[in-house]
């Protein structure tokens, strides 16, 4: 279902004491301000953290009062078995986790994740439960030779279209666009609702009106409290994937802040 959502992507940040500061001040944060608000929130910490963050995040006295879901940041597409070093999809559900970010550039770029992989992540995400934020985007060579759609399309079509559409429905997309992330140059408003349409068109040519009406899409690239109020405005952007920004309880918490 759509739904408005921020997910903060922690990356390789913080140790162990600082996280739990971080987890803290965000419980505190959205307990004081943000009663009743209609943003799902997932903070996606490195996996020692997870749980952690779990606990953290869900109210001692009510276990119904969650401040925030938990993601992960990875999966392996394995079920289980010699894959040293590895986490699968069902450790991370018996851990309460129920997110988790697949095909991130920097996934793809130094770990050679291909959409293959991808889809075969998405499909052991679903198996257990879990929503795949699925990421997508164009490098900016692919952009400045006006093949950014092209690229983005492949990557769709050869990671997630061939999911069943009860299938499909559970996932959250992510466009991120390369030259963003971490660069501190956000995608223009229009040049990220572009995107965003685009994706959404191609959706509903595969599954129709209904599931692109429903879907989830989010914008990532140096998205920060200053540029998420104009970019969440647009209309086919549901909210953000924050990389940097999520390292700051106030800077995070003014991002969830910025839906109209
Ligand atoms: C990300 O890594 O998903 C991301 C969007 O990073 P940043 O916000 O730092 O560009």
């Amino acid at each position: 279902m759509r739904r408005k959502m921020v997910a903060g992507n922690w990356k390789m940040n913080m140790n162990f004491q600082e996280a739990e500061e971080l987890l803290d001040e965000l419980v505190d944060r959205l307990d004081k301000e943000l009663e009743g608000h209609d943003v799902d929130v997932v903070v996606c910490p490195p996996a020692p953290y997870l749980e952690m963050a779990y606990d953290l995040g869900t109210s001692e006295e009510d276990e119904n009062q969650v401040y925030f879901s938990v993601g992960a940041q990875n999966v392996n597409e394995h079920d289980k078995g010699a894959y040293t070093g590895e986490i699968s999809a069902s450790m991370l559900a018996s851990m309460n986790v129920e997110y988790c970010i697949v095909g991130h550039s920097e996934r793809r770029k130094y770990y050679a994740e291909s959409n293959q992989q991808v889809a075969r992540k998405v499909e052991i995400l679903l198996q257990n439960e879990i929503v795949p934020i699925v990421c997508c985007g164009e490098s900016l060579e692919e952009r400045e030779s006006g093949n950014h759609f092209k690229v983005i399309e492949k990557q769709l079509a050869e990671s997630l279209f061939q999911l069943k559409p009860l299938d499909f429905a559970r996932l959250v997309i992510a466009y991120e666009p390369v030259w963003a992330i971490g660069t501190g140059k956000t995608a223009t408003p229009a040049e990220a609702q572009e995107v965003h349409a685009f994706i959404r068109n191609l959706i509903q040519e595969k599954y129709g009106k209904e599931m692109a009406r429903q879907t989830t899409l989010l914008y990532g690239g140096s998205c920060n409290a200053a540029t998420a109020p104009e970019l969440f405005a647009c209309p086919d952007i549901d909210g953000g994937l924050i990389g940097g920004a999520s390292l700051k309880a106030d800077d995070f918490i003014r991002i969830i802040n910025a839906f109209e």
